[in-house]
Parts: C-alpha cells; sequence; structure tokens
C-alpha cells in the first residue's frame, strides 16, 4: 500500500541530506585552504638558500628581468614577490635561480 506521508518524509529526508552534503563539501574545501596555502609557501625556497641578496649580480642580472619575478603594485622599482623564493623581493636583487625573461 502506497503510503504519501511515508514519501513525503522520504524525500525530504533526501533533499536534506543533499544540502547537508553540499555544505560539509564546501566547509572541507574552505578548510583545506589554509593548508594548501601553507604547503604552497613551504614549497619556496627562503631566501638564504636561494643565495639571494638586494643587489644586481656582477654581470647585471636582476630579479625585474628574471622569468620567477612578480612586479609589485607600488610601480617597477617597488617589491615583488617570486614563484620560487620567499619573502619580498628587490627587482634590482637577484639568486642562484636567476633564468631570464
Ligand atoms: S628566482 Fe631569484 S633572481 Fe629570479 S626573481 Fe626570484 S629571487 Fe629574483
Amino acid at each position: 500500500m502506497y503510503n504519501k506521508d511515508v514519501e513525503l518524509t522520504r524525500r525530504r529526508w533526501l533533499k536534506e541530506t543533499a544540502n547537508k552534503a553540499t555544505i560539509m563539501a564546501v566547509a572541507g574545501i574552505a578548510a583545506t585552504l589554509p593548508i594548501t596555502q601553507r604547503a604552497a609557501a613551504a614549497q619556496l625556497t627562503s631566501q638564504a638558500a636561494a643565495g639571494y641578496v638586494d643587489q644586481p649580480a656582477a654581470d647585471g642580472d636582476h630579479c625585474a628581468i628574471c622569468q620567477f619575478f612578480i612586479a609589485g603594485t607600488g610601480g617597477p622599482s617597488s617589491s615583488g614577490t617570486c614563484q620560487a623564493v620567499a619573502g619580498s623581493i628587490n627587482p634590482q636583487g637577484h639568486c642562484s635561480f636567476f633564468s631570464p625573461r
């Protein structure tokens, strides 16, 4: 015998379960973001290990013309960041990972 009340309850349960699963999935993704960001930061080499200095190399190599340099937003002489080396990077600095653009 078909029971409409049971069917509605089942539908409601399925809908609520799906909503909860979606919320838990979104919360799970959000919970992993800080870990992902920490992992990305942990993969950068320290300035000391990279041999980074705030001066151009003797041959003129410097961060502003390196493929790994990410320019800052304060103009061409402002510090930026690097895809390989951690921390603030002077566009006139260089390190042992220098690779021309
Ligand atoms: S890899 Fe080295 S030279 Fe290149 S931008 Fe980063 S710190 Fe500067």
